[in-house]
């Protein structure tokens, strides 16, 4: 077993479970496997005791698998991958087993219980996330290369943004992201110019950019299966005031919340230190989303900077999360601002792994 899996066992002895079945067949994420494996083919099953644990794929990755597998046993399933999984439950002789309850389709417990009429399943709830909190050395590197060449994309092309449709910005933005190295764009680009910046997440259109717009672009990198997440907010030549007025004030609100960043606070905390500030400008029902998240495998992960957090999911903040801080006003008719850095939490503060300046600018 590697260190992560040993993690993973500790949780199950103190859930007093034998063992857990993570699934990333085609239609489900493959994170969680990935981040116990570093196997990350599209199609594989982890079932995992407190002693072992086998990762179950098919033909088409038998022989990366087999290659990369450091503490735990490849194995082989035909179309009916159940059947093998039960095979292996009966032969490892456990009987409570573990399962997200977040990720699992009903259907395929359904499944599991009818090829394993011996077995109790009991629900885990977001586990793997809970793993996932905390990020190590390689993890946080990972990140930080998918923000700088992320970066490097958007500052050689913020130039050339005027008089371009916001979907060719965006086209051009993600090709350079893989010219430069990087998987790929962290997720789907967002790009809103001028009365469209008042949707939070405007998916790039043909609009034009023009002279006089206030644009926002919510970008980011994949490098090594992880993410980065940024927001920039920017003019086009000279904004009408209200746009400029708008931007200092969610520019205040981001620097505040950055500042607050630091082991041992809440994560709503930094939710409403933010708040406070748009609330006090008049702008709070113009903010309407979560100050932020964590940013790993996935783009949105624990823990979640939100103004209601969902009961036991306000996580206290330690080195090694990471957390983005990305307030916004959004005016429909006008147009809207959001700022966002993704930061990692260190032992007295926090450190900024995207890079681009957040001071007002125009291109
Ligand atoms: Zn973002
Ligand atoms: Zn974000």
């Amino acid at each position: 077993m590697n260190d992560r899996l040993d993690r993973l066992a500790a949780q199950l002895e103190g859930r007093e479970l034998d063992a857990v079945i993570l699934p990333a067949p085609e239609q489900l994420s493959n994170v969680q496997v990935r981040y116990l494996t570093g196997f990350s083919g599209s199609s594989s099953y982890l079932l995992a005791t407190r002693e072992r644990a086998w990762l179950l794929t098919d033909f088409r990755y038998i022989e990366v698998a087999a290659a990369n597998a450091s503490g735990y046993d490849v194995v082989r399933h035909d179309r009916d991958y159940v059947a093998t999984l039960a095979r292996l439950v009966g032969e490892a002789g456990v009987n409570r087993i573990g399962f997200e309850d977040t990720v699992v389709p009903v259907a395929m417990l359904e499944a599991w219980r009818k090829a394993m009429p011996g077995a109790t399943f009991g629900a885990v709830g977001d586990l793997m996330q809970q793993l996932r909190l905390v990020k190590d050395a390689a993890e946080i590197a990972a990140i930080r290369r998918a923000a700088a060449l992320a970066d490097q994309a958007l500052l050689e092309l913020l130039p050339t943004i005027r008089d371009r449709r916001e979907i060719d910005f965006a086209i051009a933005l993600e090709h350079r992201m893989r010219e430069l190295g990087l998987d790929g764009p962290g997720f789907s680009t967002i790009v809103a110019s001028g009365e469209r910046g008042s949707l939070p997440h405007g998916r790039p259109t043909e609009k034009v950019v023009r002279d006089g717009d206030m644009v926002t672009v919510d970008f980011g990198g994949t490098s090594d299966g992880y993410r980065s997440d940024e927001t920039v907010t920017f003019g086009v030549g000279q904004v009408a005031p209200k746009l400029r007025e708008i931007f200092d004030i969610v520019h205040t609100a981001q620097a505040a919340g950055v500042a607050a960043v630091r082991p041992g606070i809440r994560a709503s905390e930094v939710d409403r230190v933010c708040r406070r500030i748009i609330d006090d400008a008049g702008y709070g029902s113009a903010f309407g989303h979560g100050t932020g998240h964590g940013v790993g495998l996935d783009v949105h992960e624990r823990p979640s900077a939100a103004k209601e957090p969902e009961p036991g999911k306000d996580d206290l903040l330690a080195p090694g999360m990471t957390i983005t801080v990305e307030p916004g006003i959004y005016l429909p008719g006008v147009g809207g601002a959001r700022i966002e850095d993704t930061l990692v939490v260190t032992e007295d503060g926090c450190e900024r792994l995207t890079t681009v300046p957040k001071d007002w600018r125009t291109v």
